[in-house]
């Protein structure tokens, strides 16, 4: 399949969501998660009208930011290391992984401008995954206060593969309920107005309840096999 025939059934899924729930498609934002495509994918992508693209290495960003250049918007979505921090700082629009003081230091360090962060949220507990527990969330974001070159816009989770549609939408809907209690601090290095959670195997759900940005790789770019 195209990029562009996969997109197509994508913003239909995206339509029905939003219908469902009363929101607007043009609220949410898709990002091209194209770890595992060549850049010729990534390409066809960009053709497609693509223009939020999603990397969760320092390589695979490099390389294909080599390629496309700053025209598009980079979203780095996976582990970053602080070392690491400045080979991608002056690429990236957003960094979704942001989970740790160390790291938010190195950001602000590194950065000569804001960069607009979500915090990453461990929501459903398993050990496996990344990210701060909801309890630690506010006072972590509060704690960035002063951090000059870090703007928190919102949160970000990973749900688990396996989840069943129920155990999906719960841990969706807490990190809305998180993330609008943030809102209502009205921290100004903190607006956290974004949502970004949902994948290729459970944006619908993610959608009813509130997803701003989706990241989706396979069901866009793939499948794999090329
Ligand atoms: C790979 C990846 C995605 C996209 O996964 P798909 O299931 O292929 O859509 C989204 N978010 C993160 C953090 C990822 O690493």
């Amino acid at each position: 399949m195209s990029v562009a025939q996969n997109l197509a059934a994508i913003n239909q899924q995206i339509n029905q969501a939003c219908e469902k729930t009363g929101r607007h498609p043009e609220d949410i934002t898709i990002i091209g998660v194209t770890k595992y495509v060549s850049v010729d994918r990534a390409q066809e992508a960009l053709e497609a009208t693509i223009s939020h693209f999603g990397e969760n290495r320092i390589e695979g960003l490099l390389n294909k930011y080599e390629q496309i250049g700053s025209k598009v918007n980079w979203h780095f979505i996976g582990t970053l290391q602080s070392r690491k921090v400045k080979e991608v700082i002056d690429k990236v629009d957003f960094i979704h992984s942001l989970d740790r003081k160390s790291l938010a230091k190195e950001i602000n360090k590194r950065a000569d401008k804001p960069v607009d962060c979500f915090v990453q949220v461990n929501v459903s507990g398993e050990g496996s995954k990344h990210g701060l527990s909801p309890d630690e969330v506010e006072p972590f974001i509060e704690s960035l206060e002063g951090y000059s070159n870090i703007r928190v816009v919102g949160l970000m989770t990973m749900a688990p593969y396996m989840g069943d549609d129920n155990q999906l939408r719960e841990i969706f809907r807490s990190l809305r309920k998180l993330r609008d209690q943030l809102q209502q601090k009205e921290l100004s290095h903190a607006p956290c107005m974004y949502l970004s959670m949902g994948m290729s195997n459970d944006y619908q759900i993610a959608i009813e309840e509130g997803a701003t940005h989706i990241r989706i790789g396979s069901s866009l770019v793939g499948p794999y096999e090329e």
